[in-house]
């Protein structure tokens, strides 16, 4: 099945592409011909998600999935969530450019220093994918909670990945961990399997209502 990914993050589409597996051909945003980026204006994950999608069915007429995603952090109180992308930007004359991925990461750790020593750590990761297939919108969540480190750790991965510490990987960063790990373990992961896991039962009902003798009679 061919979908096309409203992103140009190389990240993310390696991630995609290694979880979804041979039975999906995924497009990027550019390999789709769209150059342009949808703006995300929106006030949650979940409204952003809708616009990503929205944006790219609306040029491309494709079946197609955006995936937006946040970091939460108990002690900031969920921040900064859906402003993770813009995290430092949005700091007046911080001069950073959204995306800034160590622009983000420092001013995360600083935020975190500033609260003292005793302060939790705790955090999760969310993952909003909205899928547009055959004209129709479908909405997918996945999460992973663990802790934000100290320092910076590792090189794998990308974004937030060097400071966040997932559960269960002895203190690891997920840019520690291998991408296998972090695709069985990550809030995209999750919510990928379960856009698969709907895909696979979508297209076999299609399958089975195609074949269906027609039992209608006059
Ligand atoms: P987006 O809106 O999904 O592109 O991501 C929002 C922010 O979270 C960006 O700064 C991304 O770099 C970051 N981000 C998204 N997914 C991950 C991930 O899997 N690991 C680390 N950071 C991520």
């Amino acid at each position: 099945m061919r979908l096309v990914f409203a992103t140009g993050n190389k990240g993310k589409l390696r991630e995609a592409r290694e979880i979804l597996g041979p039975g999906f051909e995924i497009l990027s945003q550019a390999e789709a011909g769209i150059a342009a980026e949808a703006e995300e204006n929106g006030s949650t994950l979940e409204e952003n998600s809708m616009l990503k999608a929205e944006f790219v069915h609306a040029r491309t007429g494709s079946d197609c999935f955006a995936d937006v995603s946040g970091l939460e952090v108990e002690a900031l109180g969920g921040a900064p969530g859906v402003l993770s992308a813009r995290y430092a930007a949005s700091l007046p004359g911080s001069g950073a450019l959204p995306h800034d991925a160590r622009a983000n990461m420092r001013r995360l750790l600083d935020e975190l220093s500033a609260l003292g020593p005793g302060v939790s750590r705790k955090a999760r990761f969310r993952t909003v994918i909205t899928l547009c297939v055959d004209g129709e919108y479908h909405v997918f969540e996945g999460e992973v909670s663990g802790r934000i480190g100290t320092a910076e750790s590792g090189g794998g991965g990308f974004g937030y990945d060097p400071v966040f510490i997932p559960d269960g990987f002895g203190g690891r960063t997920m840019a520690e961990i291998s991408e296998e790990e972090k695709n069985s373990v990550s809030h995209r992961g999750m919510a990928l399997r379960r856009m698969a896991c709907f895909l696979a039962r979508y297209k076999s009902c299609l399958h089975d209502a195609d074949d269906r003798p027609d039992t209608m009679t006059d």
